[in-house]
């Protein structure tokens, strides 16, 4: 029908067919390599058109060209074009008096080229509901946020802003009432909750068509868990436990009682098995259990006897208030002896080295941060190219991190239809690179420009992003040294 109308159109103004022939988007990128994350190949002078939040045609430039007109047109230069980033572990929090500063790390996000996180729980979780809900509608600026809400955990936990049960009926209704509010998948914590009832909990989650992941009581093994439905294992530790030997008599001990917390942790580290570990891998791989490793976070903690972060650029980005839930790990860490330094950077080398044995069993691993409050010098944003590195430097090629930044999240979701690509009928979630990605994965830093939900931030508007984060944290610490 419009092809008719154009035809006529053309007809009735002696115009030639393909000036009125031409289908309109909102934005074209002309020229650009796009990056082909799961065929880990280039492909070559590429326009990609947008209409509000979708790409609506990919193509050789001169085809799309001749086929597509658009209010704004942006030159790709050759760079690189990669489906927007995703930060699978991220929290907010540190208490009702931080809800400013934890909403002002939301546009350091976009400024590393992250168009959506997912909240894997903090003490804040109805607010972030609402911002969830404020992003979407375009009230709020910041990437697409997917949270679990509030997480499910025992009685009187350690953790705040969780859903206390002690009971199968409270389980029960802790997930109604999760599904009421909507999350975007379960996170469960153990600091209280009863092993029983945390393998209930997954069960009952799952059975109501929700993602779980959370985690794993030390009385259990990660095998249990993964009978029971769990969806992902965060952080790559609960990996290497399952690559221990003797972990069902670990757990069974460590549940009867005969042997506390640090001698379970003891043998745990002592018992670390390759064979036993592809085997419980390749079941991950077969079970679908993604693993999200969060090593940044591991690393800056191994390390913090060597690295001083005091004066680390960006500190001035994280207000005053977040700054100081940085302290306690500090402070730990800094009354560690030799002895407790050399066996803390043990710990997070053997545990970071299962990464490429989960790659080779075929495991889905997600790129996840663990980045926000508490967690000292793992900065919301950086920290996930900074992940990436690291994922790159124990073994994965630069293609498979990546994947874990752009496709592992959206297949984790079930989103993959609507993510992860840089293909008509996907979301225009974009970053446009200087360098290729895939020959060194510490291009994801050379960023361009970034497209969110069909908007173009060129380098200026993120570098203004970051201005005024900064100038933000500025007047907090003169307010807060009055
Ligand atoms: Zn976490």
């Amino acid at each position: 029908m419009k092809m008719l109308i154009s035809i006529l159109l053309a007809w009735l103004f002696q115009l030639p067919l393909s000036a009125v022939a031409k289908e309109r988007a909102d934005l074209l990128i002309r020229h650009a390599t796009i990056v082909d994350v799961a065929g880990a190949r280039l492909v070559a002078d590429q326009t990609v058109a947008t209409r509000g939040d979708v790409i609506v045609a990919v193509g050789g430039d001169a085809e799309v060209a001749k086929a597509w007109t658009a209010r704004r047109a942006i030159d790709g230069g050759n760079r690189f074009l990669i489906p927007g980033l995703w930060d699978m572990h991220v929290h907010f929090g540190g208490g009702p008096a931080l809800v400013e500063e934890n909403q002002a790390l939301l546009p350091l996000y976009i400024a590393h080229g992250i168009t959506t996180v997912r909240d894997a729980s903090g003490d804040l979780p109805n607010e972030v509901l609402a911002w969830r809900g404020d992003i979407a509608s375009g009230r709020l600026f910041g990437p697409t946020l997917l949270s679990s809400g509030p997480k499910i955990e025992g009685i009187k936990p350690v953790w705040k802003g969780t859903i206390e049960t002690g009971s199968k009926a409270d389980v029960d209704a802790a997930v109604a009432r999760l599904k009421g509010l909507g999350v975007d998948f379960v996170k469960i914590t153990d600091s209280t909750m009863k092993p029983d009832l945390f393998l209930y909990a997954i069960r009952k989650a799952r059975a109501a068509g929700l993602c779980v992941s959370g985690h794993i009581p030390l009385a259990l093994t990660v095998d249990q868990a993964v009978d029971a439905g769990i969806s992902s294992i965060e952080h790559i530790g609960y990996a290497y436990k399952a690559g221990v030997k003797d972990e069902a008599t670990i757990a069974a001990d460590f549940a009867a009682g005969r042997i506390d917390r640090a001698e379970a942790y003891r043998r745990i580290d002592a018992g670390f098995d390759p064979g036993t570990a592809m085997a419980a891998y390749r079941k991950l791989a077969a079970k679908g259990v993604f693993v999200t490793p969060t090593l940044n976070g591991s690393r800056v903690i191994a390390y913090l006897d060597q690295d001083d972060h005091k004066t680390d650029d960006y500190l001035g980005l994280i207000g005053p208030g977040l700054r100081a839930t940085y302290q306690w790990r500090v402070d730990r860490a800094a009354n560690a002896d030799a002895a407790g330094i050399a066996a803390r950077h043990a710990e997070y080398e053997h545990e970071a080295s299962v990464l490429p044995m989960l790659q080779k069993a075929g495991v889905t691993i997600m790129a996840g941060t663990d980045a926000g409050f508490l967690n000292s010098f793992n900065y919301p944003g950086i920290a996930l190219h900074q992940e990436l590195a690291i994922f790159v430097d124990k073994g994965l090629t630069p293609a498979e991190a990546l994947a874990s930044a752009t496709r592992a999240g959206p297949a984790w979701f079930g989103k993959l239809d609507r993510y992860g690509a840089v293909e008509a009928g996907k979301a225009a979630d974009l970053v446009l690179l200087d360098r290729n990605p895939l020959e060194d994965i510490g291009a994801t830093r050379a960023i361009r420009a970034v497209v969110l939900r069909g908007a173009v931030y060129d380098r200026a508007a993120l570098d203004k992003m970051l201005a005024d984060t900064r100038s933000k944290v500025a007047a907090w610490d003169a307010a807060a040294a009055k």
